[in-house]
């Protein structure tokens, strides 16, 4: 379990480096104004408070059995992305509750599903593996483990189906942060050369 603020910095660094670059940009070219900058706290709150959300229940075992027990809420793992769905309420909730607007709403529900799974896949790097998709598999998946799959032993069609959909998973964390954060207005983009 890397410690909290590994897990806010690594997706406020990694996983939403577009952001960081766009801020920086803009501050030093002078062109951040506070009105431009009204989406950032919104967009920290709720990246941070859902970078840490799976390992929430430890705040409740720490106050009623002083342990640090924090893998299963009830019957559920946090660790998988069916606990995922308070976080993504919770982004919807604070994006409604601050632009009324049920369009930015959704984009901070997926920013937060972004954030709950950047968590996982930290927690998968250090630790060998979540119960991703429980429950329609009940034991610990590891992405980059599969990363690691030999041809010679699997076959080539498992090796390249492997190998497609665990960058994929990992592609997808980065690419819904992308998208939440451009309706944000925090993008690069393509310049043509002239
Ligand atoms: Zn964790």
């Amino acid at each position: 379990m890397p410690y909290p603020v590994v897990h806010v910095l690594f997706f406020v660094l990694c996983i939403s480096a577009v952001a960081v670059y766009a801020t920086v940009k803009s501050f030093f070219r002078g062109e951040l104004s506070l009105k431009g900058s009204k989406h950032l706290l919104p967009l920290l709150f709720v990246g941070s408070v859902c970078s840490l959300f799976p390992d929430i229940m430890i705040v409740h075992s720490l106050l009623v059995n002083g342990t640090m027990e924090h893998c299963w809420a009830g019957p559920i793992p946090t660790h998988s992305l069916l606990f995922s769905l308070p976080a993504v309420l919770l982004g919807i909730v604070t994006g409604y509750v601050i632009y009324r607007e049920p369009r930015k709403a959704i984009h901070l529900g997926l920013f937060a599903e972004a954030a709950f799974a950047s968590h996982l896949l930290l927690d998968d790097i250090s630790e060998g593996g979540c119960e991703y998709l429980y429950p329609l598999y009940e034991k610990d998946i590891s992405v980059f483990s599969m990363l690691d799959v030999s041809f010679m032993r699997t076959g080539l069609l498992d090796y390249l189906m492997t190998s497609f959909v665990s960058v994929f998973l990992i592609f997808s964390v980065i690419m819904m942060a992308l998208f939440a954060l451009s309706e944000y207005g925090f993008e690069l983009k393509y310049r043509a050369e002239k």
